[in-house]
């Protein structure tokens, strides 16, 4: 390190991207420190991925109890206690926090509690604690915000998943703003929960930007787990009223609520970060301006993760991190590959995606795609009235035969897209996919199993 700075690397925002990157730079000999204004752990662990997951969970329960009865068990009195679950997941939110401060402290960085803003270049201010650093390196991993349209009449009285974390009380009733991840996985939670749930989108069908026989799916489905969606709708005023919330529509409708919860996607955190101070462009996007190897306008500035918006999902903030650590720590430039990055709705049903979308491969295959498509009931139901479909995709390069696409929405779609991921990421064809052997029986089976071709996309919206 040149002496005249404090760090070789300042990290501004402990999320899984920064606190991965400080650690891993400290643990090479480096002296690093890390800033965090609120709790380490950043948006996944503390008000994003994880606590939604155990939500997910919890409100998936009262579906295992519907099948439960289908297989002759009986439950008198099930209730849920919300209070109760509050209290176990924020306890389970707390230890996993200090498990990442732990891990901090056992590689060596130093952990600063406040709110960084770049002075310079090389210097951060603590704000409030009248304390200045300078580092040679700085890395930017704020994250993101939740976002919602402030000029709408009564938004002041609408929530965002953060608030939905810590509800005081289980609401009777929720309209949920939005169509994309945090508007039907949240939709799905409290559905399940027994909260009467309403969801809100303003185009033709959830999930733009996914397949479109997954998006008929999903919303077929999630309609039967009682959720009431209404689409192509725009929000007109949001009116509080001494039996709750009423929610008026740009059509006309007027639907009355207890919570209305937006969300309506999330923007890059960079508010009063003092970029300007340091030479660090934003992008049109309004997302910190990076190269392919993360590095910002300023020369000694890198940012990660979901603040410079380019995939803004926890495990792509974590390899970001860590390319940044090899390319500049140990003389290895790298970049993380964006292709081929299988994602999950936990949704319920939930989905699984990996690779390009049928519409996405026709546009880029040359020679077109063969698509296979089942959908059938998962075994798990037949003892139970339930008509849930499973729904399985595989997009087929004609020329090549690659798969390219794999769609899943159904139990264990997230678990199940893992490892076909890997069979994407390879490159693996369908004759290679066909000649693995199933497993039996399981619905993974039918990805291995899928003889005819589709001649059409059936689920088009
Ligand atoms: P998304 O970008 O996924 O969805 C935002 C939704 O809000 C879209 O349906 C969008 O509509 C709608 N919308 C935007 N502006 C308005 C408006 N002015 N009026 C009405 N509707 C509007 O954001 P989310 O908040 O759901 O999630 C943010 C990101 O976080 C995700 O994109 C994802 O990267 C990440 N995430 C990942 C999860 C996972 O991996 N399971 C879980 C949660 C979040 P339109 O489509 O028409 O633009």
């Amino acid at each position: 390190m040149s002496h005249s700075y404090d760090y070789d690397l300042f990290v501004i925002g402990a999320g899984s991207g920064g606190v991965r990157a400080a650690r891993l730079t400290a643990l090479g000999g480096k002296k690093v420190a890390v800033a965090e204004e609120y709790r380490v752990g950043g948006t996944c662990v503390i008000r994003g991925c994880v606590p939604k997951k155990f939500m997910v969970m919890a409100s998936e329960v009262s579906h295992a109890l519907e099948i439960a009865e289908g297989y002759g068990w009986s439950f008198d009195n099930a209730r849920f206690d919300w209070p109760t679950f509050l209290q176990a997941k924020d306890v389970e939110i707390a230890r996993l926090s200090g498990i990442y401060t732990a891990n901090l402290g056992k590689a060596g960085v130093d952990l600063i509690h406040g709110r960084a803003v770049l002075k310079d270049a090389h210097t951060v201010e603590i704000v409030g604690k009248n304390q200045t650093v300078t580092a040679e390196r700085i890395l930017i991993a704020t994250g993101g915000r939740p976002w919602k349209p402030e000029a709408l009449p009564g938004i002041e009285h609408a929530i965002t998943s953060e608030e939905a974390f810590h509800l005081p009380e289980l609401p009777k009733r929720i309209l949920i703003a939005g169509g994309g991840y945090i508007a039907v996985e949240f939709a799905g939670i409290f559905a399940g929960l027994g909260v009467d749930t309403t969801l809100i989108y303003r185009g033709p069908n959830v999930l733009r930007g996914f397949d479109d026989d997954v998006r008929a799916h999903l919303a077929g489905e999630i309609e039967k787990r009682g959720i009431k969606v209404i689409l192509g709708c725009q929000h007109a005023s949001i009116e509080k009223t001494d039996r709750g919330l009423v929610n008026h529509l740009e059509n006309g409708m007027r639907i009355e609520t207890d919570v209305v919860m937006f969300a309506t996607g999330r923007v890059p955190h960079v508010v009063d970060l003092g970029l300007e101070s340091a030479g660090v462009e934003l992008n049109e996007a309004g997302a910190i301006k990076v190269d392919a190897f993360s590095r910002t306008s300023a020369d000694n500035i890198w940012a990660i993760g979901d603040v410079t918006d380019r995939m803004n999902l926890t495990p792509v903030a974590i390899r970001e991190a860590v390319a940044f650590h090899q390319t500049v720590f140990r003389d290895n430039p790298q970049h993380f590959d964006y292709e081929a990055v299988a994602t999950a709705v936990f949704s319920q049903p939930p989905v699984g995606v990996v690779g390009l979308t049928e519409a996405e491969a026709r546009h880029s295959c040359a020679a077109g795609v063969d698509v296979y498509v089942t959908r059938f009931r998962p075994m798990k139901y037949a003892f139970t009235g339930s008509d849930e479909r499973v729904l399985m995709k595989l997009v087929v390069d004609a020329d090549t035969q690659r798969v390219v696409g794999v769609h899943i929405v159904g139990p264990d779609g997230p678990e199940m897209i893992q490892l076909a991921a890997i069979a994407v990421k390879a490159g693996l064809t369908k004759a290679q996919w066909d000649a693995t052997c199933a497993v039996h029986p399981t619905m993974a089976e039918e990805l291995v199993t899928l003889k005819d071709k589709q001649t059409a996309s059936s689920g088009a919206v």
